[in-house]
């Protein structure tokens, strides 16, 4: 029976990838792409040769810093815009309005694309995030609202004010906007979902308007006018919409599976919403049970702790006002001390996890830049370290493939991990030694 089972599971195997290789996209190639959202995603996959070449095993890092909106966001702010599109939470052309709350890369993936599709975004921030993100969102046309960092629990914290925010601007825009912003001659995108004669508008989960079908009866060309017209507010939401998942389930995790033909030991991420790790994880998991799944976390993140654990360490004194969901290390985009729906996605699949410090991301973007010519974030420095810290606890050598994010480029990081000035304030040494200690140390 021992046989069956691994034949049935070898067969489910090959049907999922055989699927999954349906569902991935065609490499980019020499076709012409439409407009910027054609250039998101199908990135390629680089080897990162000091660190393949040093440890004897194939470091493997998918380029997302080469998305549009340079980062592995593109796909997120991509998937959550055509999902709310599919859903009439959003009409282009209506003068409807994106809000998220964000520590920057989101908000530009978001910005980037609203441009395209005519609509206007309001991204709210901590006021302390690296100064370049604010530029980029500013550049493409972005309203930024920077706010004092406060904790979860607060009406003022940044996510709770992006949703607050939409709340109001959905039910102060009921009628009357003229779709001015329609460019002359563009057929309007818009398309009854539902064919019932009646919508109402009830509010879901994450504060967005929905329309069902009960409810008082309108002519059925008022309510296509009725939706077609009216500016929307829409809280993008990427901490708690199954759309992040989604993106990395259908995305980044099929091109992956592709890339290597299949022949992947470990998948290696950060964690920030969650989405990355939860959609590409469970899409490895699922075509290979086998796949090794790993966390690289930050230094003051919970989720480290809550994987080897089960509870995240400092919870306690994190619901305190010191508190906030975004992690104070060098390190922007990931770690977080609370849970999410993408979070408890990925909580499940997680085999491992290492706790990476300021120092050791420090000096990996060094090391990189030094050694490659590869120029990093602060997040996939932290994800590469991780992948070293793996690779020698399981003792790997024999050329295999270890997949990691390099989520975004170093040039959004100049004012911070890059920044001499700022690493010696903040008492994070900057030494690429540390990288090859981790190399070489027994
Ligand atoms: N790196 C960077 C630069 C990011 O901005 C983010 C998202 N906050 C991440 C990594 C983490 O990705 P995820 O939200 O999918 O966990």
């Amino acid at each position: 029976s021992t046989s069956l089972a691994l034949n049935y599971r070898e067969r489910k195997r090959e049907r999922v990838a055989a699927e999954a290789d349906l569902r991935s996209i065609e490499l980019r190639s020499d076709e012409i792409l439409d407009g910027v959202t054609g250039l998101i995603g199908n990135t390629p996959l680089v080897r990162i040769n000091s660190l393949s070449d040093a440890l004897g095993v194939e470091i493997l890092g998918k380029a997302e810093f080469l998305n549009p909106g340079g980062s592995v966001k593109d796909r997120v702010a991509l998937r959550m815009i055509e999902d709310a599109e599919r859903q009439s939470l959003l009409h282009p052309y209506t003068g409807s309005r994106i809000f998220e709350g964000t520590v920057g890369s989101t908000g530009i993936s978001i910005a980037t694309i609203a441009r395209a599709r005519g609509y206007d975004t309001t991204i709210i921030m901590p006021d302390d995030v690296a100064v370049e993100k604010v530029k980029a969102l500013q550049a493409l046309g972005a309203d930024v609202k920077r706010v004092r960092p406060a904790s979860i629990v607060d009406k003022k914290q940044y996510v709770n004010l992006a949703r607050e925010y939409a709340l109001h601007f959905t039910s102060t825009n009921t009628h009357g906007s003229t779709a001015s912003s329609l460019p002359p001659n563009h057929a309007h995108p818009f398309t009854l979902k539902h064919s019932a004669s009646s919508v109402v508008v009830t509010t879901s989960e994450n504060g967005n308007d929905v329309p069902n079908g009960n409810g008082h009866a309108h002519d059925l060309f008022d309510e296509a006018e009725e939706l077609r017209t009216k500016p929307r507010g829409f809280f993008a939401d990427q901490f708690e919409n199954r759309s992040n998942f989604d993106a990395h389930f259908d995305g980044t995790g099929p091109e992956i599976w592709r890339q290597t033909n299949g022949d992947v030991v470990a998948f290696v991420a950060g964690a920030g919403t969650g989405g990355t790790i939860a959609g590409t994880g469970q899409f490895l998991k699922s075509v290979n049970e086998d796949v090794t799944v790993v966390l690289a976390d930050p230094e003051g993140s919970g989720l480290y702790n809550k994987v080897k654990h089960g509870v995240m360490y400092d919870h306690k004194e994190s619901e305190g006002k010191k508190r906030r969901h975004q992690v104070d290390t060098v390190v922007e985009g990931i770690g977080i001390n609370r849970l999410t729906k993408n979070i408890e996605l990925a909580l499940p699949i997680i085999d491992d996890a290492f706790r990476i410090t300021d120092a050791e991301a420090v000096s990996m973007s060094r090391f990189l830049v030094q050694r490659d010519g590869i120029f990093l974030g602060s997040s996939s420095a932290c994800n590469l370290v991780a992948c070293v810290k793996l690779v020698r606890k399981m003792g790997w050598q024999n050329g295999e493939k270890v997949v990691t994010i390099l989520c975004d480029s170093g040039n959004r990081h100049y004012s911070k991990v890059r920044n001499d000035d700022y690493l010696k304030k903040a008492g994070i040494p900057n030494d690429i030694g540390t990288v090859q200690d981790l190399l070489t140390q027994p």
